[in-house]
């Protein structure tokens, strides 16, 4: 049986661009779009500047050689210009793919390999990493555009021939400073148009990595048409507040969320720019400054993932701040205690301050499921309901029965305008993950595991497992397959298997490895070994074992769900 969501919302068949600056030319708003909250004063990104900068961006990757759909990888912690360059490929025709600025340079060349990315825009910081990977892939330097690490102020950014602007230091032989893409080209760029895509719904705008419910990353195809789904969902839930246009003068956002993944992507490049909403940009998540930011720019939306709920609830500098500005903190990403959210609650005495989850995945753009912010519900533990223009089902682990019965649980399928158009170069696993039924309707099997309070428009979603590979890691994903790729090629392992275990409230990947004979390797050389193959959040913190033999159906398939059991058994919360 399947859950319509109680709302049905006309979307606009544009680019993303089109949608959050309405048009290419015609004069728009100039409030603060994005601003540096070390340097609030000197630091910003007017709107209009917003999408000035990403139309010389584009006009510069254009003269640089930019062809329809090249791929672009960006390589960066959160800027004020990383929206600009988001937008400024988007605009050239281009394709957008964000990587985690701390992989190490084998998963950057990864992520360029399998993306054929043709232009590399990197953080100064992470440049050593980035001309490892590039070597690797053969990507030329001269395709590679160093992004400064600091908010350089806008002044060096926007009048004529800024090249190099400030901050220009540190750059290899042979790559180029980003600012080079915006020589000459002021005057031109106020009269330029960007060219519309004809169908939105085939223009592919993003290749977001997520290894889905099996196998290595994957690039997620996100189309222009459903980026701009997802804003109009986010749009209209935001405008149910019946005191929405009185709130929206008033309402400020903070960004630390990673902008190369979905979730920091779609609030904050998209969604909130077109509410007309101002940013502070963090480079990246600190506690301590996210509480002081809150406290001193009067922070009203607060988008956060469980790790810094948990934060919120126990760090005991929490309470030496003012955080009363604050109206929602909506979490997601990965599962979260409702015992966490009231401690977090609580700090709000007197307040109807509600901490509530959402739930999405990268392969339906962001978010499937939300609470309406009008509900009066208090207290759930649930992820919401069905989201503006997309359609639920349950079903049973084969694929073969729904459920019908409500809190009964069976896996979520999802389906909607957000809905990826497949895996990049990859139909087998887009096969494998996408359910087409006899009406034409394409479905995503999501791996997680749900029940729904009533089975009506408007039911509550629970997310209570996963039933897929994936590990999340403070939000991040880690792909078992990937690690198991890596402990393969290790000369004292002859065969491995990554799971996660939840440690202390956190998951975390743990390895079972069956040794070599010959070898006289520990469990920590293993563990130790992997520290310099992957990113920090890859590790196997969650410990490494050696067996005999790893277990495996007939055919090979490792059983991931009796490793899944042992080892919350060994080491897990009870
Ligand atoms: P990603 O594609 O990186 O956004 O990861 C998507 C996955 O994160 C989902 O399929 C879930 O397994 C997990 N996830 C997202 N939101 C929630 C939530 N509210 N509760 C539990 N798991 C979640």
């Amino acid at each position: 049986m399947t859950i319509n969501s109680r709302w049905t919302v006309p979307i606009p068949r544009c680019s993303l661009q089109q949608w959050i600056f309405g048009s290419a030319c015609d004069p728009i708003s100039d409030h603060h779009a994005f601003i540096d909250p070390e340097n609030p004063d000197t630091n910003f990104l007017t709107f209009s500047n917003y999408r000035l900068l990403a139309k010389r961006v584009a006009l510069g990757l254009l003269k640089a050689g930019l062809k329809k759909n090249d791929r672009v990888l960006i390589f960066s912690g959160n800027s004020l210009f990383f929206p600009s360059v988001f937008l400024g490929v988007l605009m050239a025709g281009g394709i957008v793919s964000g990587a985690n600025p701390s992989f190490v340079s084998r998963e950057l060349a990864y992520q360029l390999k399998d993306s054929e990315s043709s232009f590399l825009f990197v953080a100064e910081q992470s440049l050593k990493t980035a001309l490892e990977a590039a070597a690797e892939v053969g990507l030329p330097r001269d395709r590679i555009y160093v992004l400064g690490t600091t908010n350089t102020p806008p002044a060096a950014v926007l009048p004529q021939t800024p090249s190099p602007a400030p901050g220009a230091k540190g750059r290899a032989e042979g790559t180029r400073h980003w600012t080079e893409l915006l020589a000459g080209n002021l005057a031109q760029a106020e009269t330029w148009s960007w060219e519309e895509p004809v169908n939105p719904e085939e223009a592919t705008c993003c290749l977001n990595y997520s290894s889905g419910t099996t196998g290595v990353p994957k690039g997620v195809e996100i189309s222009h048409h459903s980026y701009v789904a997802n804003g109009v969902s986010v749009v209209h839930t935001n405008k149910l507040r019946p005191d929405f246009a009185e709130k929206q003068k008033t309402d400020r956002g903070l960004c630390f969320l990673p902008l190369y993944h979905a979730y920091g992507q779609t609030y904050f490049i998209a969604n909130l720019p077109n509410l007309h909403i101002p940013v502070y940009v963090m480079p990246s998540f600190d506690f301590v400054k996210m509480l002081s930011y809150v406290q001193r720019f009067r922070i009203t939306t607060l988008p956060v993932v469980p790790p810094i709920v948990v934060l919120l609830a126990k760090h005991p500098l929490t309470k030496n701040y003012d955080l009363s500005s604050l109206e929602a903190i909506g979490s997601g990403a990965a599962p979260l205690t409702r015992e966490v959210c009231e401690e977090v609650e609580r700090l709000f005495p007197g307040r109807d301050m509600w901490v509530r989850q959402g739930w999405g995945m990268t392969e339906v753009t962001c978010t499937a499921l939300s609470w309406d912010p009008t509900s009066t519900v208090r207290g759930s533990a649930g992820v919401g309901e069905v989201y503006p223009n997309c359609r639920a089902r349950l079903m049973s682990l084969d694929g073969k029965t729904p459920i019908t019965r409500a809190n009964e649980r069976g896996e979520l399928w999802v389906t909607g305008p957000t809905l990826m158009r497949r895996y990049w170069r990859k139909p087998e696993a887009t096969a494998e993950t996408i359910v087409v039924d006899a009406d034409g309707t394409r479905w995503l099997k999501t791996g997680d595991i749900a029940f729904v309070e009533e089975y009506k428009p408007g039911g509550i979603f629970h997310v209570v497992d996963r039933v897929k590979e994936l590990i999340k890691v403070k939000g991040n994903q880690v792909a078992p397959a990937e690690l198991e790729g890596i402990l393969l090629e290790n000369p004292d392992v002859a065969d491995a298997a990554v799971v996660g275990v939840t440690i202390g409230g956190e998951e975390l990947p743990r390895a079972y490895v069956v040794r070599r004979a010959e070898s006289k390797a520990t469990e920590r050389d293993v563990a130790k070994w992997m520290e310099g193959k992957v990113t920090r959040y890859k590790q196997l913190k969650g410990g490494v074992v050696f067996v005999d033999a790893v277990p495996k159906n007939p055919s090979g398939k490792i059983l991931r769900k009796q490793l899944r059991d042992r080892a919350q058994k060994e080491v897990g919360d009870s």
